[in-house]
C-alpha cells in the first residue's frame, strides 16, 4: 500500500517550512575549557581545523585499539569534553607515526595532540587502564634518550621484559632482523644530537615535575 507521508510543509498544523541548518561554531564552542586550551598550547595545534572528514582514522594503524579514534578525539576536544580521554588508552596507543597529519587536508598533527595528553594524564598522575600502554611509551622513551633514535629491538625486548609478556612476538624477531626490517645494533645519532635529546628530555621532566606543564 502507498502510505502517504505526512508533508509538514503544507498541513495546517505544522511549523513554518524552515531549511534546518546547523553549524557548530567550533571556534568558541569549548573554546574555554582549559583542557582545550592547554592542548592546543602544547600541541601547537589549531583544534577547530579539523572539519572531521576522517582520513586520519581510516589510515591510523593503530585506531582498531583505540576507544576513540583519531578524528572522534579532536571532536571531543572541540566540544570541551575531552576529560574522559585522560583516562582511556587511546593517547597512549598511538604510535606517533604522523600517518594522520600526512592524510589532513587541514594540515592537524594528530600526534602532537596525543602527545599533550600523554604529558597531561601523566602530570595528574593518571594511568592508562592497560599499564602495558605507559610501560610501552616509557621503554619507547628510553631508548630515544639512550641513541637519540629508535632502536626498535631495544623497545620491543625491554617492552617484553617490563610487561612481563617476555615471549611476546618472540618468534617474530629473528624474521625481521634478517629480513633487514630491524636493526639488530643500533643506528644512533651523532653525539651532539644525543645530548640535545637529553637535554629536552631533562628539561620536560623538569616542567613536569614543576607542574608547569599542566596548568
Ligand atoms: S583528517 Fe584532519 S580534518 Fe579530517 S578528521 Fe582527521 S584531523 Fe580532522
Ligand atoms: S600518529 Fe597516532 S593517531 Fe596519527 S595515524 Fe599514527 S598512530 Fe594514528
Amino acid at each position: 500500500m502507498d502510505r502517504a507521508r505526512p508533508d509538514h510543509a503544507t498541513t495546517s498544523h505544522s511549523l513554518p517550512l524552515r531549511k534546518a541548518r546547523m553549524e557548530l561554531d567550533l571556534e568558541n564552542l569549548g573554546a574555554r575549557d582549559p583542557l582545550r586550551r592547554r592542548v592546543e598550547e602544547l600541541s601547537g595545534e589549531h583544534l577547530a581545523d579539523c572539519y572531521q572528514c576522517g582520513c586520519c582514522t581510516a589510515g591510523c594503524p593503530t585506531a582498531y585499539q583505540m576507544e576513540h579514534g583519531p578524528h572522534r578525539v579532536i571532536r571531543l576536544l572541540q566540544l570541551g569534553a575531552g576529560e574522559e580521554l585522560l583516562e582511556l588508552d587511546t593517547p597512549w596507543i598511538c604510535a606517533s607515526c604522523e600517518t594522520c597529519a600526512t592524510r589532513c587536508p587541514k594540515g592537524v598533527s594528530i600526534a602532537e595532540v596525543m602527545d599533550a595528553l600523554r604529558q597531561i594524564a601523566r602530570m595528574r598522575g593518571v594511568s592508562p587502564p592497560n599499564p602495558n600502554a605507559r610501560v610501552f611509551n616509557d621503554r619507547f622513551l628510553g631508548t630515544m634518550r639512550r641513541h637519540g633514535r629508535v632502536f626498535e629491538l631495544e623497545v620491543g625486548l625491554f617492552y617484553n621484559l617490563s610487561s612481563g609478556n617476555f615471549f611476546n612476538h618472540i618468534a617474530q624477531f629473528p624474521a625481521l632482523v634478517f629480513s633487514g626490517k630491524m636493526k639488530p645494533i643500533p643506528d644512533r645519532a651523532p653525539k651532539k644530537a644525543r645530548k640535545r635529546m637529553r637535554r629536552i628530555m631533562d628539561r620536560v621532566a623538569e616542567l613536569e615535575r614543576g607542574g608547569e606543564v599542566d596548568q
